[in-house]
């Protein structure tokens, strides 16, 4: 039984233990792999809208190329480059200003008298334009991947300007908080992690990540063989994106303009008010610029620390640090979702560790009882084949004398017979009621039920057995009515029950050698038939009072108390009679003894 026990709890207990410790260590980790969750899916929209923004400018590059083209289409007088910037600046209200200029670095437009916002920008751009000067500029990385190449073969020196990472794929996995911002940092990436919105970290990190870098690049440099491109440099702090085209038919000629910030960000804003409406309960979508300034948001009034977005996108080189960043509207709903789902998780665990709880104790219970049959079993089978041994024993005996003919007493032929008679009576009990109960087992019993007078059959069976008993100095009494009594049974079934209470009778009485026989008539609750069988032996001990009922139980060991049984009888005597509606019970007597009561349904005459 220890050893079973020691096995399940190492195969089952344990391990069931063991995994549920690991399912509440992976609780603490939810609230992480929530906002995880959400992070991915905001990045998601963030990821979309930078690339709408993206498309935005490429847009308008595109669309200045075709300005570009139609203007020199309508050029015969072949004064475009010098008049270009106003006649660009009446057809494209996005441009700022327009500006030609030469691969040799001569700026044919606009002239430093053409408008004062012409004299500044040729303060500020001559010199990068004309080549004299590098300037920290933001380009495209597989653009200038392109120029390098083609630029080697030019006359300058080859520079291959240090430009911006590629973009930070956030879907990749990475295992822990921790490694994810490591993560970000090794692919120099806006630190977008999701917990910023909520606690104000340090808000120096805030752009430390970005993945948009400035290159130091003359303006030739960078435009190399291409044919169009944009261009965003910072000049006094103030963000200029230059669009610029070189028409096929005067490559040594470059177009260029500076849009205008303003019209940029108009554009930028249908893009965010286009956000999804579902989304919009949830969350709020800002444009921010490169001091992380709201742009534009998706929600009017709508005030947060920009700095701390909960995930945010860079538009890209075209507008340097600029990002779409997404702020939830009530952060602390993540978190209240995390504790419900820990809370359901905990308490789900908590139901499986008692459920294992309870099992492992049924299955310990059953396997107890389970050794408990078996040891019985086996004392069954010591039990029985004594009480085999015996009456063989006797029956050898006895019927070896009569047969040599040594007794000529008639008197003591006749006991030994009588002795034979009974013994072999014994027997057949014994093995009657051994087989009845494996064919109870076996759900095979069968009756073969009857309408049957009790009253005749305690007079025949008193009968048979008062030659028994009183052979061996018993007396029995009997009361009996004197109306027969009318049952539906099995007539060999019930006289079986008897016979086995009357045989426990003598078998229990020791000394006091009387035993009663009464069968009675009961009206309540409903009409029933009780037959009680007496005696005034050692009667059932304290607490096996219930037990006699169970297979293979006896309350008396054969072997301390001398009196064989194979701990059949009472089993039987209660399945059959719950079989025909009735019962046993047993009974302490007053003044010593056992009570045992049979009692069955009448029928009415
Ligand atoms: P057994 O073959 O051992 O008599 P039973 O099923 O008939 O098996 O009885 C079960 C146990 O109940 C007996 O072993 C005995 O301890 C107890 N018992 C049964 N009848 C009596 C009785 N009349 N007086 C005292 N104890 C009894």
């Amino acid at each position: 039984m220890k050893k079973v026990a020691l096995v399940f709890i190492a195969a089952v207990f344990l391990p069931s233990l063991v995994l549920a410790w690991l399912a509440v260590r992976s609780l603490r980790d939810q609230q992480f792999v929530i906002e995880r969750q959400q992070s991915l899916l905001y990045q998601q929209v963030t990821d979309g809208l930078a690339k709408d923004a993206e498309n935005v400018l490429a847009e308008m590059q595109h669309q200045f190329g075709q300005q570009v083209e139609a203007l020199l289409a309508e050029d015969k007088t072949r004064t475009l480059p010098t008049s270009f910037n106003d006649r660009l600046r009446t057809n494209w209200s996005i441009s700022e200003i327009g500006f030609v200029v030469t691969l040799e670095g001569n700026i044919l437009c606009p002239t430093p008298y053409a408008s004062p916002t012409a004299r500044t920008f040729r303060e500020q751009n001559s010199k990068f334009l004309c080549n004299s000067e590098s300037a920290e500029v933001y380009w495209n990385a597989s653009k200038l991947n392109n120029l390098g190449k083609n630029y080697s073969n030019s006359s300058q020196p080859e520079q291959q300007p240090q430009l911006g990472n590629n973009f930070l794929n956030l879907g990749q996995n990475s295992s822990s908080p921790v490694d994810y911002k490591n993560t970000l940092k090794s692919q120099g990436m806006r630190n977008v992690m999701p917990q910023q919105q909520a606690s104000q970290q340090n808000e120096s990190d805030s752009q430390l990540y970005s993945k948009v870098s400035a290159s130091e690049a003359e303006f030739r440099q960078l435009v190399g063989d291409a044919t169009e491109g944009t261009i965003a440099r910072f000049v006094d702090n103030r963000l200029n994106v230059l669009v610029w085209y070189r028409p096929p038919g005067t490559p040594q000629m470059i177009f260029g303009s500076q849009l205008s910030l303003l019209r940029i960000k108009q554009e930028l804003k249908t893009i965010i008010d286009h956000l999804e409406p579902a989304l919009r309960d949830e969350i709020a979508v800002a444009l921010l610029d490169d001091n992380a300034r709201p742009v534009t948001t998706s929600r009017e009034k709508f005030q947060t620390v920009w700095k701390r977005p909960f995930v945010a996108t860079e538009v890209g080189e075209a507008l340097p640090h600029w990002e779409i960043a997404v702020y939830l509207l009530d952060p602390a709903k993540m978190s209240q979702s995390a504790r419900t789902l820990k809370l359901t998780l905990g308490l789900l665990i908590a139901v499986l560790v008692c459920a294992i709880g309870f099992g492992s104790l049924l299955i310990v219970t059953d396997l107890r009882r389970q050794l408990a049959v078996a040891r019985k079993k086996t004392d069954f089978v010591s039990n029985v084949s004594h009480e085999l041994k015996t009456p063989l024993t006797s029956i050898r005996m006895f019927s070896e004398l009569l047969a040599e003919g040594r007794i000529a007493d008639p008197v003591k032929q006749r006991s030994y017979l009588h002795i034979i008679t009974a013994e072999a009576a014994r027997l057949t009990r014994l093995i009657n009621n051994v087989l009845d109960f494996s064919r109870m087992e076996r759900g095979e019993k069968k009756y073969s039920i009857q309408k049957l007078d009790l009253l005749e059959l305690i007079t025949e069976l008193a009968g048979n057995y008062r030659h028994h008993l009183e052979a061996n100095h018993f007396q029995l009494n009997s009361s009996l009515p004197d109306a027969p009594v009318f049952v539906n049974g099995d007539r060999d079934a019930l006289a079986q029950v008897i016979v086995n209470l009357l045989s426990n009778a003598e078998k229990y009485s020791a000394e006091n050698k009387e035993v009663s026989i009464i069968l009675d008539r009961k009206e309540e609750p409903l009409p029933y038939a009780e037959i009680q069988i007496l005696d005034r032996g050692i009667g059932v001990p304290k607490g096996s009072e219930d037990k006699i009922f169970e297979q293979f139980y006896r309350a008396h060991d054969s072997l301390g108390s001398g009196i064989q049984g194979s701990g059949l009888g009472l089993t039987l005597a209660r399945q059959i009679a719950r079989a025909h509606g009735g019962d046993v019970i047993n009974q302490s007597r007053e003044g010593g003894g056992s009570c045992f009561t049979l009692r069955l349904p009448i029928i009415q005459e």
